[in-house]
C-alpha cells in the first residue's frame, strides 16, 4: 500500500474562551446549522467529516470542549495527536482576544509537539456579523464615540494580524458561524495544514530513533582473541 492511499485521520483541535463560538462553527462546518441558543455543553467530545484535499480523502476529526475551556483543564488526552489547533476569539470581545496567547502556550504544553515552533496554528476571529450592529447601535447612542469604537474594531482586525505575524505567520480568518462567513475557506486551510503537519510527523515514524546513548555503559562483551 503507497502512502498517498494510506487512510488519514486529522486531529484538529479548537481552543478558546468559552463563548466565542467554537461549537457554532464546527456544527456550521460540519452540518451546515446554526443554533442562537446557547449550549456550553454538548455530548460529543469531537466531530469528524470526510474532506477532499486535491485528489486525497482525508477525515478530519474535530475536538471540542464541553464547556471545561472555563477552567483550562481539557487534559493531555485531549491534545494527545493533534495536527493542527485552532485559536478562536470574538471580534466584538476584546478580551477574548487577549487570551489566545495563553490558549496558544497552553496548547504547546500540553501537546508538546516535536517541534513546536513549526507547529500548525490557525486563529479565528468569529462573529462578524455582529459589528455593524453593534457600530449602528453605540453611534445612535453615543455620536462622540462614534470615531474612537469604529477605530477600536479597526485595530481588532490589525491586532490580530500583528499577533500572528508575530507567531511566525499564522493564518488569520475572519468569519461568521450565523451567517455561514469564510467558514468554509477557514476549515479548508485548516484541514491543508493538518494533513501537512500529519505527513511531516509520518516521515519521523518511518524512520526510528536510532541514536545511542554514548553516556551508557555497555557491558564489556569480552574478546576471544
Ligand atoms: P463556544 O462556547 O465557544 O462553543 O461558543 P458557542 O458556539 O456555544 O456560541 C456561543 C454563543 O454565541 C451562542 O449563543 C451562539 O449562538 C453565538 N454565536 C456563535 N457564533 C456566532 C456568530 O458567528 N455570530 C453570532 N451573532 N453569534 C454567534
Ligand atoms: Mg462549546
Amino acid at each position: 500500500m503507497t502512502t498517498r492511499n494510506k487512510k488519514v485521520l486529522l486531529k484538529v483541535i479548537i481552543l478558546g474562551d468559552s463563548g466565542v463560538g467554537k461549537t457554532s462553527l464546527m456544527n456550521q462546518y460540519v452540518n451546515k446549522k446554526f443554533s442562537a441558543s446557547y449550549k456550553a455543553t454538548i455530548g460529543a467530545d469531537f466531530l469528524t467529516k470526510e474532506v477532499l484535499i486535491d485528489d486525497r480523502l482525508v477525515t478530519m476529526q474535530l475536538w471540542d470542549t464541553a464547556g471545561q475551556e472555563r477552567f483550562q483543564s481539557l487534559g493531555v488526552a485531549f491534545y494527545r495527536g493533534a495536527d493542527c489547533c485552532v485559536l478562536v476569539y470574538d471580534v466584538n470581545n476584546s478580551k477574548s482576544f487577549d487570551t489566545l496567547d495563553s490558549w496558544r502556550d497552553e496548547f504547546l504544553v500540553q501537546a508538546s509537539p516535536m517541534d513546536p515552533e513549526s507547529f500548525p496554528f490557525v486563529v479565528i476571529g468569529n462573529k462578524i456579523d455582529m459589528g455593524e450592529e453593534k457600530r449602528v447601535v453605540c453611534v445612535s447612542v453615543i455620536m462622540l464615540l462614534k470615531g474612537v469604537i469604529a477605530d477600536r474594531l479597526k485595530i481588532s482586525a490589525k491586532r490580530a494580524s500583528t499577533f500572528c505575524q508575530s507567531k511566525g505567520g499564522i493564518p488569520y480568518f475572519e468569519t461568521s458561524a450565523k451567517e455561514a462567513l469564510n467558514v468554509e475557506d477557514a476549515f479548508e486551510v485548516i484541514a491543508r495544514q493538518a494533513l501537512a503537519q500529519e505527513e511531516a510527523g509520518d516521515f519521523s515514524n518511518d524512520f526510528p530513533d536510532t541514536t545511542i546513548d554514548v553516556n551508557r555503559d555497555y557491558p564489556d562483551q569480552g574478546c576471544s582473541c
